[in-house]
């Protein structure tokens, strides 16, 4: 089966947040099970200058707008793979600005839309109005940014002989719709996609919503946890899609994130100064030791008999942070000590940096506001436990790398993190989101951390959950099958 994987994030090329993860360590899972997978995402300037691996190019026009429009096409490898790896360049569209081109990552300006409209139109005439580069049986979408390819794919498939391909559309996160004034579609091909009764539909209010076409419009459609796959047919998560989405709810399925053992490997991780083997509870906990230690010499806390608790994420109200930052306090008044590190929205990173001041000689928490990979997998590694206080989480990866790393997870049981934390086993789960039940699981975290052998039953449980990628693949061959059967 020939499949493409079309994202706006590729880890290790580009990386925001957890899309771009697992696009980078799918197709390795995909490819062992015989698939001939390959990846397209955008060619943002960074990549370029970087030099993008040793790519070949060629050079295509596509139409958009009304004229022709110039794009090369990089072609180089996922990194430590044959599995080929696209870049789609174009000077106007894609490859001046950042990666995202809104101030936070998520948040869908109107150069943002008309990149990704862009983008998607040219994987459309690349990959399905010809033949020659690479005609795929399949293409896998993920979130708004290439939420409008299956209409396309349809729409163009009226012109030509070829069979079309099906189209999987993948919902990383439900919360970013990638909204859009109706005129993108002239931009785009507007005669045929305005045929699509579900685009008239969708254009009466006047605006299009990227996402809930890529639901609607494809054949099979996935969120990435099961948990999440039915939250979002409710009010509380479903952010106004919900009827949508339960109009489609047959073809809709949950398949959980897995991480990539090979990248999150603390025996072998070059981000750590003192690597550790997974193969004894002895080896991990004096593992972790040496390596709280040096963070703490890093983030200038003070060397103390006391338990870390980290957290890695994007700043954003999604994840909880504010509802962590309040309780730092009383986390700090429990004898912890605390690490913050994240990138996002300004308020919460006001809101931290004020809090960091506030106790700056403490010696006790530290905030660090970027984004580094190297910090984050040293949180990772040195935390005995780590925060992910969601108000609603997809999937979330932080939980499962935190496990591989030994750090216990304390998280809000909601979407994924419901499907990847057992409480009481290789974590602690709470429920309501407030503060008060968030401080309830850390104390009886404390309490288990307090007795040795508790703790070190739990921690051995966390290295030890497989969250490889082999079982999710499996299942995501079985969609592609149903995805291949619905489009014929
Ligand atoms: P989301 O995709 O919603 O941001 P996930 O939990 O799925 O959240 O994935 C987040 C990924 O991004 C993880 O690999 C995490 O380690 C990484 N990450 C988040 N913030 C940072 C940061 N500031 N520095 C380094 N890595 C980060």
């Amino acid at each position: 089966m020939k499949v493409l994987l079309v994202a706006s994030e590729c880890t290790p090329v580009v990386k925001v947040g957890g899309l771009g993860d697992v696009v980078g360590s799918l197709p390795k899972a995909l490819k062992k099970l015989g698939l001939d997978v390959r990846v397209v995402i955008p060619g943002y300037k960074d990549i370029l200058y970087t030099g993008g691996g040793g790519a070949s190019c060629k050079e295509y026009a596509i139409h958009y707008g009304g004229e022709a429009q110039k794009i090369i096409l990089h072609q180089t490898t996922l990194s430590d793979t044959d599995i080929p790896l696209y870049f789609i360049e174009n000077e106007k569209y894609i490859s001046s600005g950042g990666v995202y081109m809104s101030p936070s990552a998520f948040a869908s300006s109107k150069d943002e839309i008309e990149r990704f409209a862009f983008f998607s139109k040219a994987v459309v005439e690349l990959f399905v109005s010809r033949e020659d580069v690479f005609f795929p049986d399949l293409i896998h979408c993920n979130d708004w940014h290439t939420g409008i390819i299956p209409q396309l794919i349809k729409a163009e498939a009226r012109y030509i002989e070829l069979k079309r391909p099906a189209a999987v559309f993948t919902v990383h996160n439900l919360a970013n719709q990638g909204i859009s004034s109706v005129d993108v579609l002239f931009r785009l091909d507007g005669e045929e996609l305005f045929k699509s009764p579900l685009i008239k539909w969708d254009a009466a209010d006047d605006n299009l919503d990227f996402i809930m076409q890529g639901i609607l419009a494809s054949d099979v459609v996935n969120t990435v946890s099961p948990s999440y796959a039915e939250e979002i047919k409710t009010a509380e998560f479903g952010e106004g899609l919900q009827e949508a989405i339960k109009a489609k709810s047959a073809r809709v399925f949950g398949v959980l994130n897995g991480i990539d053992g090979a990248l999150f490997n603390p025996q072998k991780d070059s981000y750590l100064k003192v690597n550790f083997s997974l193969e004894s509870l002895e080896e991990v906990l004096k593992g972790k030791s040496a390596n709280k230690k040096l963070l703490r010499k890093e983030l200038n806390l003070q060397e103390k008999d006391a338990p870390l608790l980290g957290l890695v994420s994007r700043l954003t109200k999604q994840k909880g942070i504010d509802l962590f930052i309040n309780s730092v306090d009383e986390l700090l008044g429990m004898g912890f000590q605390v690490v913050v590190l994240g990138v996002g929205d300004k308020t919460l990173e006001d809101m931290l940096l004020s809090k960091m001041n506030e106790l700056e000689f403490s010696g006790d928490c530290a905030g660090i506001i970027k984004f580094d990979e190297g910090v984050a997998r040293r949180i990772y590694a040195s935390s005995d436990m780590f925060a992910v206080p969601s108000r609603f989480e997809p999937c979330g990866l932080t939980q499962m790398i935190a496990m591989r790393y030994g750090a216990v997870p304390i998280v809000r049981g909601v979407g994924g993190l419901k499907d990847t934390v057992m409480d009481g086993i290789t974590g602690f789960v709470f429920s309501g989101f407030n503060q008060s039940e968030f401080l309830g699981a850390v104390k009886r975290a404390k309490r288990v951390y307090e007795s040795a052998d508790l703790w070190g039953k739990v921690v051995s449980n966390c290295v030890n959950a497989d969250f490889s990628w082999d079982k999710s693949a499996r299942e995501y061959v079985l969609l592609y099958a149903k995805a291949l059967k619905f489009s014929s």
